[in-house]
């Protein structure tokens, strides 16, 4: 996403990337959702990100001749009596109408069992990228350009100077790591407080049961074109791998059984680490004694909706020297590196 933002100004780009790595954007199901269910509040910055991110990837659909941005209303199902007084609350709230039916729907999905189920509160301007898709479309068109080198960057190969750095006998003036979890590898970036979370997510079929929408309760349904679903996702700080558990398979399993009746089939069971930050917010920006270097991470449970607008900030202040919010800034985190 950032080397569309940068190539889109007229940036002259190359990628560093290792397709054999694993890669958490592949493992996503890509949902980008605009309201906390918890406390019925939009999510940070929702007003803003959504609108940007429908205008950004359906941009690049037509750039790359995909289709990868589907917008899927999501079906909250609502069981108790709080839930729901709590829909009816705050459904004409200013900061949320946008993006919620104030109406609680009874329409059961077909094949779904449930009968202490209230309801389902529906949000709008919600969706899914095919992120699968995406990466595909994305690597090929940067591999058109010749600007895509297939390789695990060797930070021993780094130069730094006063003009930029030198990277294999090439000169730059700026680099920027998005490396995910691997930043933990990252002799300039590492220190960063990164609080990494694995998650795994089940592709499954369900014969007799078919949903429209995509079904939030303690897991995620998302319906694909193909008739299968997603089923997600689980959260693990202590096991950062990319290996399918059997204890993950099972939890997600049981989630679901409790709504939906007949046979699960799974046909697909992925695992990721999101590269979580301490104070749940993207870091972005330069370090604080390599002005060259730069960092964009910490996108977490979130990146399909923050990357298409935190990538344009941080090429505003890459290339037009717009100052980048302090929220994001990497700049919050300077004090940290003085015990390092
Ligand atoms: C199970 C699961 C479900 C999720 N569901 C959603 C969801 O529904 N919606 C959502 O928005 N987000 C979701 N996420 C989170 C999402 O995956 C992340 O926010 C996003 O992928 C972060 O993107 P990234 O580019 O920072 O990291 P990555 O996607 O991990 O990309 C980093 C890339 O850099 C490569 N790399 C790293 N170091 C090097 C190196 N030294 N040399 C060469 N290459 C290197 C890696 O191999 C990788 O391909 C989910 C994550 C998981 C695990």
């Amino acid at each position: 996403m950032l080397a569309f933002a940068l190539l889109e100004k007229g940036c002259a780009v190359q990628i560093v990337h290792n397709a054999a790595l694993p890669s958490s954007s592949r493992v996503a199901a890509g949902l980008y959702n605009p309201v906390v269910f918890k406390r019925l509040l939009p999510s940070w910055r929702a007003a803003e990100v959504v609108p940007f991110l429908v205008k950004k990837y359906s941009a690049l659909e037509a750039l790359l001749q995909e289709k990868f941005l589907f917008s899927v209303n999501i079906s909250k199902v609502i069981e108790n009596q709080h839930e729901l007084e709590t829909w009816e609350k705050r459904a004409h709230s200013e900061d949320i109408r946008e993006f919620i039916l104030p109406k609680i729907s009874h329409q059961n999905p077909q094949g779904f069992k449930a009968p202490s189920v209230l309801g389902f509160g529906e949000v709008v301007q919600s969706g899914y990228v095919d992120t699968t898709i995406f990466l595909n479309a994305a690597h090929a068109y940067f591999n058109t350009l010749a600007i895509l080198q297939n390789h695990t960057f060797d930070y021993h190969a780094l130069e730094l100077c006063a003009s930029g750095l030198v990277y294999q006998n090439e000169h730059y003036d700026e680099l920027v790591f998005c490396e995910g979890f691997f930043v933990a590898q990252n002799p300039y970036f590492s220190f960063l407080p990164f609080k990494p979370v694995k998650g795994e997510v089940l592709t499954v079929r369900i014969p007799g049961f078919q949903s429209k929408n995509i079904l939030n309760k303690n897991f995620f349904l998302l319906p694909l074109p193909d008739g299968t679903f997603r089923l997600g996702a689980t959260y693990d700080w202590k096991n950062l791998n990319f290996e399918p558990s059997v204890e993950a398979k099972n939890s997600l399993l049981a989630r679901l059984s409790e709504y939906v009746s007949g046979e699960i089939e799974i046909m697909q069971h992925d695992a990721g680490v999101r590269p979580s930050s301490e104070d749940r917010r993207p870091i972005l920006g330069p370090h604080p004694h390599h002005p060259q270097l730069h960092v964009f991470n910490g996108l977490g449970t979130k990146g399909v909706m923050l990357a298409p607008f935190f990538a344009e900030q941080l090429t505003n202040y890459l290339l037009d020297g717009k100052p980048l919010e302090h929220e994001v800034s990497a700049v919050r985190f300077y004090d940290l590196q003085k015990s390092v």
